[in-house]
């Protein structure tokens, strides 16, 4: 059984990147990340600073815009059109969740699909169905770059997604569909999932409940990718029982070290490629 090591992976993509982003400079050419936050959620802090402290290490410039609970939805929406006319910002990314008063969906279809470094505009969103595409929702993209660094084909295999987010469940599935792989959708209306999770080569569990998938639901030397985090007295977990699963899997990502640094890592990674299709570079 081997242990998918997310920190060396998210390692690597981040050298990667920072290779290319001082390359970018050489040519005169800077990558630059904007970062709003809205009100006092501390999960949300802790993402941002996190997302700040990356850009720093790699040579992205990083504005952070931590605004008031009270911010209206107009005050928002001029600051996004400022970020989007603003040529040192490549990426915008609006940390999620809002405060209730402001409409979710509004805010992300205000800023420019080519600055959505989170690949959560509608524009973007259809081309990741399409399969031409530019950004990839993080976490995702991370779970595939995952599975290209460890060599796991997922041509002709049996993948399973638990989960069905935007953020996440879907745009997984897509992805895993792109590389030729069998793939079904299930969540919380789905029956027989012990079934059909049974059947997966790959299962990728995002269902936001700790420890969800048990020994008895996977295949004997199934690929298990947890995207779960959760805030247990005993530390992270996932949405998987590590424990006993990784005992019958061949591989397993850990929580935490596992599908959690890829995040960032890919976020960066978006904030180059926005850089570079804005300046006309290939790659
Ligand atoms: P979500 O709550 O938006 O979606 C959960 C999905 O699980 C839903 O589609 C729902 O239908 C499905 N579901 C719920 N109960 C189910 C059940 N009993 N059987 C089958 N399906 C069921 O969550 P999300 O945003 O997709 O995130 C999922 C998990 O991943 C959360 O724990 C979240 O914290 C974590 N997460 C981690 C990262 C990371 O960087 N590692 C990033 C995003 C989310």
């Amino acid at each position: 059984m081997k242990i998918i090591d997310g920190k060396l992976i998210s390692a690597a993509v981040k050298e990667r990147v920072a290779k290319s982003v001082e390359q970018l400079k050489e040519q005169g050419v800077t990558v630059g990340l904007a970062v709003i936050i809205v009100g006092e959620d501390p999960a949300s802090k802790v993402y941002v600073k996190n997302k700040k402290k990356a850009c720093e290490a790699l040579g992205i410039i990083s504005e952070e815009y931590a605004l008031p609970e009270n911010t209206t939805q107009k005050e928002l929406l001029d600051l996004i059109h400022e970020l989007n006319n603003k040529k040192s910002i490549n990426g915008i990314l609006c940390q999620l969740p809002l405060p209730h008063h402001l409409d979710e969906k509004i805010i992300i279809n205000s800023i420019s699909p080519q600055k959505d470094v989170d690949a959560f505009h509608p524009y973007n969103v259809g081309r990741i169905m399409i399969g031409d595409y530019d950004f990839v929702p993080c976490t995702p993209a991370g779970i595939m770059e995952m599975l290209a660094y460890e060599n796991i084909e997922v041509e002709g295999k049996r993948c399973v997604v638990i989960g069905r987010s935007n953020i996440v469940g879907k745009p997984m599935g897509m992805l895993l569909l792109h590389k030729n792989g069998t793939v079904t959708v299930c969540h919380s209306k789905t029956k027989d999932l012990k079934d059909i999770c049974l059947q997966a080569d790959i299962l990728v569990a995002a269902v936001g409940r700790p420890k969800f998938v048990t020994q008895d639901m996977v295949r004997e030397g199934a690929v298990v990718i947890d995207v779960g985090i959760h805030r247990t007295p005993n530390g992270l977990c996932g949405d998987v029982d590590f424990e006993n699963v990784s005992k019958k899997v061949s591989v397993i990502t850990p929580v935490p070290g596992g599908v959690g640094p890829m995040t960032i890592a890919m976020l960066m990674q978006n904030t180059l490629t926005a850089a570079k299709r804005q300046n006309n570079i290939d790659g």
